[in-house]
């Protein structure tokens, strides 16, 4: 059995963040880097299944530079078997669509059993990814996934979806496919600093584009956006609380409405 999770190294903000020069991106001396917190719940979930079922592989992918470099080797401390990072400098600003293009080229060589995305990633909250990459493998997905019961031997996957005010969908379906994991799904767990060092030798590939048979112009078509700019919202546009009793405080409102008319 292999599981493929795409985990992502997500950007997050200081509390006095500046944009930057091209008035695209946050300054990146503002930013500090993390594992996306979706992308640990879905490397637990992976571990898990492999644990009940008493072997398998677990292998990560990620597009990103070196910056994804941390946010893999915490997953490998985990539990993780290999990891696989690819990046061009044609990615750089790469949109939901452009990234799942790249990720199914990888996954795809792979033939997963299960394929795990996070729900969404906490910088660019696209929330787009894991399902446009089902798409491109030809595989069913399951989104916002909140428990997921797993039989290798039968390949059947029974499947809990979180729906609004609460709602629990329960859905069945044989693999592979695709999951979107939610968060509170599971506790995922902390790596001792034995898993952290041994993390260093663990098998990881670094590959451009050509080596996954993509090229730039392929992932471009593929992307659905351009980011145009970035801006932070006016301060001081916040509420203004009225005082005194209803009649005065109706006048008041009734002289705001008229100016703003
Ligand atoms: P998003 O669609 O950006 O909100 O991200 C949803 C999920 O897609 C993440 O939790 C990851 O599992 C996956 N994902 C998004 N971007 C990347 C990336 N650059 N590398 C690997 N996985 C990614």
């Amino acid at each position: 059995m292999k599981i493929v999770v795409a985990v992502k190294q997500v950007a997050a903000l200081d509390d006095d963040f500046e944009i930057g020069a091209d008035g695209m991106s946050v300054d990146p001396d503002f930013l500090e880097w993390e594992l996306n917190e979706w992308d640990s719940f879905s490397v637990e979930e992976a571990l898990r299944i492999r644990e009940s079922a008493g072997g398998g592989e677990l292998v990560l992918v990620s597009v990103g530079d070196e910056q994804a470099r941390d946010g893999i080797h915490t997953c490998l401390a985990m539990g993780a078997d290999r990891a696989i990072r690819v990046w061009d400098e044609s990615l750089v600003g790469a949109d939901a669509l452009a990234v799942a293009r790249t990720l199914a080229a990888v996954i795809a060589r792979e033939s997963p059993d299960l394929v795990f995305c996070g729900v969404q990633s906490s910088d660019a909250v696209y929330g787009a990814t894991g399902i446009a990459l089902a798409h491109h493998l030809g595989l069913p997905h399951v989104a916002v996934v909140k428990r997921l019961e797993y039989d290798p031997e039968t390949c059947f996957a029974t499947v809990h979806r979180e729906l609004e005010g609460g709602l629990v969908e329960v859905v069945e379906l044989t693999t592979p496919a695709l999951f979107t994991i939610q968060t509170g799904i599971n506790e995922p767990r902390y790596a001792n600093l034995r898993a952290i060092k041994h993390a260093v030798n663990k098998p990881t590939e670094e590959l451009s584009l050509g080596e996954i048979g993509l090229d730039a112009e392929e992932v471009a078509r593929a992307a659905g956006a351009t980011v145009r700019s970035m801006r932070s919202p006016e301060r001081g546009q916040g509420a203004t609380m009225l005082e005194g009793s209803p009649a005065e405080i109706a006048g008041r409102i009734m002289d705001i409405v008229k100016q703003s008319v």
